[in-house]
C-alpha cells in the first residue's frame, strides 16, 4: 500500500520542488495541474476528489466560473492602486462585507496569518485606549492547540512543538488556557490587563475539536461581563464550511472581531479581512497598520464574487445536509480502524487507530489518494475530510464508497 509508484513526469515536478524549494512541506506525492467543481486532476489526467479544498480556501469549488470571471474582468481594468489612493472598488466591497456580517467596519489584509496579527494588534490597542491597561501590559488569551498562522505573533500562541521548536523567543503577554474550558477562561479574565480572547469556535488543524454546545455562548457571556473583547478566528471554520455561514452562528453569538480568510477569495487569491465595530476600529489611525496589497481592485472584485456564489448557491445549507450524509456514512464503516467520526457542516475528521507496522493516518491518505480521493492528515492519527461545498448528494456517496472500500481494505 506505502508503494506508490509515479511515472516519470510527476517524478521530475516532484524532484524540481523537492531540489529548489524549502522544505517546509510533507506533501502527498500527486502533482495537480487542473481543478474544476469538487474535482481536481494530476499531470498524467487522473481525476480526485478534492477533500482537502486548499485547507478550505476553496469552499465555492475550484475555479468557479463566476469567481474566475470577476477576476479577469477586473484584472484586465486595474489590480491594484496601494491605499496611497482611493480606489473605486475598496468602499463598495467594504459596505458588502459589513453589511453582510453586521459590523461598522472592516480591514483588508491578505494572508490569514495577517488577520491573525491585525487582530491582535487591535485588541492591544483598545485595551489601552479604551479600556484602560497600563502601557505595554496587555494580554490576550489564546487556547491549546490553537492554530493561527506561522508568523511570530501566531506562533507565540501555538501548543505544538512542531510549530514553535528553534523559532523562540516569542512575543511576551499571551496567555494559554485549555480549549472548551469556560472555567480556566473566567478565571485567566480576573486579570485586569486581558484585552481579549482569540480563539477558533472549532479547532481546524487540531483536527477538528468541536467544543461543548454553549462553549460559544458561554464564551460570549463571560467576555461581556468582563469587558473582554471576543475575537473568532473563523478562517478556516467561516464562509459556510460548517453549516452556516459562520460557525459562531450554530449558537447564535456574534464575537466583537471576527476574522475570515482562505474562501473569502473562493482560493483565487489570499484575501483576509477583520471586521469590528468602530469602538474598535477606530483605535486604529493612518500610518498605524496596514499592507501594500490590502483592499487592492482585485482582491475587492474576487471577494464580492466569493461571498455572493455563497450565498446564491446556498452552500451553507449543502455543507450542512452533506455533511450529514457523511458523517452517518463514515460512522456506519464496519472497522476496528476507526475510533471517532467528527465534525460540523463538511469540516469532519475521522481518527484511527495506529496499524499494520506503525503505518498512520498519512498511510490511509496514500491509500485514497491512490483510490482517487485526496485528503490530508492532521497530526499522526486523524484524517480531515474537507471536500468543496459545491459537492453534490450523488458525489459524496460515491466519495464514501471509495473511503469505505479503502478502510475497508487496510
Ligand atoms: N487561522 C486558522 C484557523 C487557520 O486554519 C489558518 C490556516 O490554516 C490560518 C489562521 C492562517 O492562514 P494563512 O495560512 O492564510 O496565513
Amino acid at each position: 500500500m506505502n508503494s506508490v509508484t509515479l511515472s516519470p513526469k510527476s517524478q521530475y515536478f516532484i524532484e524540481l520542488e523537492n531540489k529548489f524549494g524549502a522544505h517546509n512541506y510533507h506533501p502527498l506525492p500527486v502533482v495537480l495541474d487542473r481543478g474544476e467543481g469538487a474535482f481536481v486532476w494530476d499531470v498524467e489526467g487522473k481525476k480526485y476528489f478534492d477533500f482537502l479544498s486548499a485547507y478550505s480556501s476553496v469552499n465555492q469549488g475550484h475555479c468557479h466560473p463566476k469567481i474566475i470571471k470577476a477576476l479577469t474582468d477586473q484584472a484586465q481594468k486595474i489590480t491594484i492602486t496601494s491605499r496611497a489612493f482611493h480606489n473605486n472598488l475598496l468602499g463598495e466591497y467594504e459596505k458588502f462585507i459589513t453589511n453582510l456580517f453586521g459590523f461598522d467596519k472592516v480591514l483588508p489584509m491578505n494572508t490569514g496569518v495577517e488577520a491573525l496579527e491585525t487582530a491582535v494588534k487591535l485588541a492591544r490597542k483598545w485595551g489601552y485606549l479604551k479600556k484602560g491597561i497600563s502601557e505595554n501590559c496587555a494580554k490576550i488569551v489564546f487556547v491549546e492547540g490553537n492554530f493561527h498562522g506561522r508568523t511570530l505573533a501566531a506562533i507565540s500562541a501555538s501548543t505544538d512543538e512542531s510549530s514553535t521548536d528553534g523559532f523562540g523567543p516569542f512575543l511576551p503577554g499571551y496567555e494559554i488556557i485549555p480549549y472548551n474550558d469556560l472555567t480556566a477562561l473566567e478565571k485567566s479574565f480576573q486579570d485586569k490587563n486581558i484585552a481579549a480572547f482569540l480563539f477558533e469556535p472549532i479547532q481546524g488543524e487540531a483536527g477538528v475539536v468541536v467544543p461543548d454546545e454553549g462553549y460559544l455562548k458561554g464564551v460570549r457571556e463571560l467576555c461581556s461581563k468582563y469587558n473582554v473583547l471576543m475575537i473568532a478566528d473563523e478562517i478556516q471554520t467561516g464562509l459556510c464550511r460548517t453549516g452556516k455561514m459562520l460557525a459562531c452562528d450554530h449558537e447564535n453569538i456574534k464575537p466583537d472581531l471576527l476574522m475570515l480568510g482562505k474562501a473569502l477569495s473562493g482560493g483565487v487569491l489570499p484575501i483576509s479581512a477583520v471586521l469590528a465595530n468602530d469602538e474598535v476600529m477606530l483605535c486604529i489611525h493612518p500610518g498605524e497598520h496596514g499592507s501594500t496589497f490590502g483592499g487592492n481592485p482585485l482582491a475587492c472584485a474576487v471577494a464580492i464574487a466569493s461571498l455572493n456564489v455563497l450565498l446564491d448557491e446556498k452552500l451553507a445549507d449543502n455543507a450542512e445536509k452533506m455533511g450529514q450524509l457523511f458523517r452517518a456514512r463514515m460512522q456506519n464503516i464496519k472497522s476496528p480502524l476507526i475510533t471517532t467520526v467528527r465534525g460540523k457542516g463538511l469540516l469532519n475528521a475521522v481518527v484511527i487507530k495506529p496499524f499494520g507496522d506503525n503505518k498512520t493516518a498519512y498511510d490511509v491518505c496514500l491509500a485514497l489518494k491512490e483510490n482517487g480521493i485526496l485528503a490530508k492528515q492532521t497530526h499522526t492519527h486523524i484524517i480531515r475530510f474537507a471536500p468543496t461545498l459545491v459537492i453534490n448528494e450523488q458525489q459524496i456517496n460515491e466519495a464514501c464508497d471509495i473511503i469505505e472500500k479503502t478502510i475497508l481494505s487496510l
